[in-house]
């Protein structure tokens, strides 16, 4: 960071009125940040596989670094949460998809045109009508039933992602979570999905989608992580070959994604042909870890309480090469937000703060194999649930450019959103709302396991404005570098982006442990709804 950016940020807090402490106090420059991102996107971690090695002696560094800084730990066996799991993988060579059309067999070619999903038990086989299902949605707060009036008992439905445009952006993303959908399919009686990836919200092409489509898939092992049974197929499939699926129904998919690009609504039809599947899973045990450490606050009574700031260690490992590289390091996703928070725990050693609360930092693992360690995590905290009074999450908050613009998601959701405005507005950094809703990110990362047990959640990205030249530059990330092994230590970084997002980060945390009122939900909010659920499970004393 220049003297002169310091000198002007220095000027933007005086004009905001903050305390003298919070004026001097950019502890930041994102060199320490970016030492750190290094050790941790090392081709010696080889992206941090839930439950592999890599992951291990990345952990083993962030746990040498809170022992340094003077965390204490707050897992359930010194700074590890044990977490148990099995995968699925499919085999490939003895399975197989094809159309049934007129009782010709169209054989499809699992990764060109479609790939199976293994989070669900797959039938071994399998044969039956397909029905077009609109975006396969059921939202009872709109009155919105896309499958109102079919029949789709024992069928295959067949949707395309995305939701209507009179849908509020945080409800379509909860429907479309796996565990509502999961619940709809089981409740109309659905035999299996056919999902095809909206074209104008893809974050990557098809090509990297199917790549990786034989490595293993993740559940959480014991029986009340189980999902009930049902459905007993499912399916990705190539939206450039997806006019096959339509072709004599009086549609084409052309017609299908120029609606559902604009949110329109979709009309709903039987398909043509049937689907015939065969499907060979193979399963097996795993096991890793969360890390969980505390700086303890010190009012008497208000340290009992605890704000969370969580990220996920993990990544997606060893894969299939992408210009001869097999290592997806995640540097940014999310070395980064790692990174931030072994800093930022750092930091209150460096440059102590009277905290009221105790902070909690939360490394969890899975996150790439459907926020698992994070679900964990929630369904047995190793703090009482109630605790918690808030969820600040750090996941790929992307520093490739300098940070002008604050993406919060559930900005508008709690009061929580309110406060990391201010934070931000006093550093002189825009905040907006999710600018992108298609890409359903408020549940798509840890953030959304807190909110559903009550906990108001932000998760803060740098971001653009719409239309501006950092969109694209934003956009080409994602396309090129987002789950591919180029997401590595070889890629332009703006250290002075971190160091800020750092601060901001850290002004909220200490915000929000000092405040009289814990953070609220919105009298509004959806989400409120997962406050009064029951406290399910006694907390394991750390
Ligand atoms: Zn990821």
């Amino acid at each position: 960071m220049s003297g002169k950016y310091l000198l002007a940020a220095a000027v933007l807090l005086l004009a905001t009125g903050l305390s003298a402490q919070q004026q001097s106090a950019l502890l930041f420059d994102g060199q320490s940040w970016w030492a750190h991102v290094r050790v941790l996107a090392d081709d010696k971690m080889e992206g941090r596989e839930t439950g592999s090695e890599g992951l291990r002696r990345a952990q083993a560094y962030v746990v040498e670094q809170l022992e340094k800084d003077g965390l204490r730990p707050a897992g359930a066996k010194g700074f590890y949460q044990p977490v148990k799991f099995i995968t699925r993988h499919i085999v490939e060579a003895d399975s197989s998809l094809a159309l049934i059309r007129d009782g010709r067999r169209e054989p499809l070619v699992l990764g060109d045109d479609a790939f199976f999903g293994t989070r669900t038990d797959l039938a071994p086989h399998l044969a039956a009508p397909l029905v077009f299902v609109g975006y396969g949605l059921r939202i009872p707060e709109m009155n919105y039933d896309d499958f109102a009036g079919l029949n789709v008992q024992g069928k295959v439905v067949v949707y395309l992602s995305g939701s209507p445009a009179d849908v509020p952006a945080a409800l379509a993303s909860h429907y479309q979570s796996a565990a509502e959908r999961g619940r709809t399919l089981r409740q109309y009686g659905v035999l299996g999905t056919i999902a095809i990836p909206n074209p104008a919200s893809m974050d990557i092409p098809w090509s990297r989608m199917s790549l990786n489509r034989t490595h293993p898939s993740m559940a959480l092992d014991g029986n009340e992580f189980r999902d009930p049974a049902g459905q007993k197929l499912a399916v990705t499939f190539n939206p450039a070959q997806a006019e096959k699926l339509f072709s004599g129904s009086g549609h084409t998919f052309a017609e299908l994604a120029a609606l559902a690009k604009d949110r329109k609504p979709l009309p709903h039809f039987p398909l043509t042909p049937r689907i015939e599947s065969r499907a060979k899973m193979a399963k097996e045990k795993l096991a890793s870890a969360n890390l969980v450490a505390v700086l303890p606050g010190t009012d008497p009574k208000l340290k009992d309480e605890y704000v969370v700031l969580s990220a996920h260690l993990d990544h997606l490992g060893i894969g299939e090469p992408i210009n001869g590289d097999r290592i997806y390091n995640g540097a940014m996703d999310n070395a980064s937000g790692s990174a931030v928070l072994i800093d930022v725990a750092a930091s209150f050693k460096a440059h102590p703060e009277s905290l009221r609360r105790s902070l909690l930092f939360v490394w969890v693992t899975a996150e790439e194999k459907g926020l698992l360690g994070s679900r964990y995590f929630t369904a047995h905290p190793t703090v009482p649930e109630r605790s918690m009074v808030a969820d600040i999450n750090v996941d790929m908050f992307l520093p490739i450019l300098p940070l002008k613009v604050l993406c919060v998601l559930g900005l508008a959701e709690s009061d929580l959103g309110d406060r990391a405005r201010a934070v931000a507005e006093a550093h002189g950094v825009e905040v907006q709302p999710d600018p992108e809703p298609l890409r359903n990110r408020f549940i798509r990362s840890d953030q959304y396991n807190f909110i559903q047990h009550g906990i108001p959640a932000v998760k803060m990205d740098n971001s653009f404005l719409p239309g501006s030249a950092e969109q694209k530059i934003f956009k080409e990330w994602l396309t090129n570098r987002y789950h591919a092994p180029s997401d590595d230590l070889d890629q332009p970084v703006d250290q002075a982006a971190a160091g800020l997002y750092e601060q901001i980060i850290r002004d909220l945390l200490v915000t929000v442990a000092n405040s009289n009122a814990r953070p609220a939900w919105k009298p509004d909010s959806f989400f409120r709804r997962f406050v009064n659920r029951p406290e399910r499970t006694p907390p394991s004393p750390y």
